[in-house]
């Protein structure tokens, strides 16, 4: 069994500590430890983190290779320091059977540098009108847990009733991507000023709002959990703050690019800005920030959502929607979060680490950095401040809003069970 001694590292932004990880376990944490038979990681200050967790990946794979493959993905995944990625349903073919979601929970075990929990689709073919096979999902290899037609909106309020109720019986979790359909036909960008402006289809933040004060009833009324995807609005986290002072069994995550972007970059008409739920204002960007440091939001999640160069490379109207996100995920949580003092590295392990855990019940994944603990770990170089190379990329595609950006933070090392799968900032 191989040994590694980290040194010095601060543990969860703390005071600096030394890890060791013995095979694939922590089995001491202190100070002076012995380095005896160890490879030694001098950290030098730097943050060490659990293994991230994103609730919320595309990996693209079956069907849509040529953006991105689990192995590709997972590569990203591990640069970016996570651990554990729960790769959603809108693949080709969809997620939707015990046959596929075994596939790419293979997939991921072969990759090794990253676990991967397959989400089922909530309806067949994410087509919105027949329950999936969720008990078979959930009973397969995958023990799938999550389940999500991302992409779309299970908009069908007696389908989201049914779907929550089945869930419950082995607290399991809808995941909702909140877009009311027709409020957001032909929609481009944001509905607000700029859209006006530059005569876009308006995407409202009613078409969001409205979907996710249903579900929270609708979750309080079966007594099941209901999961919203990448909340984007302030009034969406005022029904949230709203729902959980009520006792309602809801979760709400925010992606890196809406705690940082606004609706203004869409006037440079660059398709790399295009993503749904839009870019929002501002006033919605300050409301997400303060809901995540407040725990009203509970996690960040990326919606890495790789596309080619063909299909962002285009006319706006044209450009599919969605970024990048695994490997900038974490230095956009330091520029947003931690740099502005609204969260410590403590409150990043739980937002990015400890509760997505939890919320999809991912095994051995946020835990905390302990002794007899499972060794899956990130360190990060706070100190770092740099442009964005999307040159440097581990995922297949470039489609990202940060090219040539300067951000905080780099992660030069992540370790899954004791293996390290980045050292030094190359991928192992
Ligand atoms: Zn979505």
């Amino acid at each position: 069994m191989s040994k590694t001694l980290i040194r010095g590292a601060k543990v969860l932004g703390g005071e600096p500590q030394d890890v060791l990880i013995d095979g694939e376990t922590i089995t001491q944490v202190g100070a002076g430890l012995s380095a005896e038979g160890a490879e030694v990681v001098e950290a030098g200050g730097k943050v060490l983190l659990p293994g991230l967790v994103d609730l919320h990946t595309h990996l693209r794979e079956p069907g849509r290779e040529d953006s991105e493959t689990v192995l590709t993905g997972t590569r990203a995944a591990a640069s970016g320091g996570y651990t554990n990625v729960f790769a959603m349903a809108n693949t080709f073919p969809v997620a939707d059977t015990a046959g596929v979601v075994e596939q790419v929970w293979r997939l991921g075990q072969e990759s090794g540098y990253c676990d991967v929990q397959p989400i089922g689709a909530v309806t067949v073919g994410l087509e919105g009108q027949k329950l999936a096979e969720l008990g078979a999902m959930h009973e397969s290899a995958a023990g799938v847990t999550v389940f999500s037609d991302d992409g779309k909106c299970v908009h069908d309020a007696v389908i989201m009733r049914r779907a929550l109720e089945y869930v419950k019986a082995f607290d399991g979790v809808v995941a909702q991507h909140a877009q009311e359909p027709r409020l957001t036909e032909g929609a481009q960008m944001n509905e607000g000023v700029v859209s006006a402006e530059l005569g876009l289809g308006g995407w409202p933040a009613v078409a969001e709002e409205s979907v996710i004060a249903r579900d929270v009833l609708l979750a309080d009324h079966v007594g099941s959990r209901v999961h919203i995807c990448h909340l984007s609005t302030a009034g969406s986290v005022e029904i949230v703050r709203w729902a959980k002072s009520r006792g309602i069994r809801v979760t709400a995550e925010v992606t890196p690019h809406h705690l940082l972007l606004t609706d203004e970059l869409v006037r440079s008409y660059n398709p790399v800005y295009k993503v749904n739920p839009p870019l929002r204002t501002e006033r919605d960007v300050l409301a997400l920030r303060e809901a995540l440091a407040d725990g009203t939001i509970d996690i960040v999640a990326t919606d890495h959502a790789p596309h080619p160069h063909e299909d962002k490379d285009c006319e706006w109207a044209a450009a599919a929607m969605g970024m990048v996100g695994l490997e900038t995920a974490l230095s956009v949580v330091q520029e947003t979060m931690v740099d502005t003092g609204l969260l410590d590295w403590a409150g990043v392990a739980d937002r990015m680490s400890f509760t997505p855990a939890r919320i999809g019940r991912a095994e051995g994944h946020g835990r905390p950095v302990s002794a007899g603990e499972p060794a899956n770990l990130t360190l990060v170089d706070t100190a770092y401040r740099g442009p964005v190379d999307p040159a440097g990329f581990a995922s297949r595609s470039r489609n990202t809003p940060y090219e040539g950006r300067e951000l905080p933070g780099r992660v030069t090392h992540t370790w899954l069970r004791g293996k390290a799968t980045l050292v030094d900032g190359k991928l192992t």
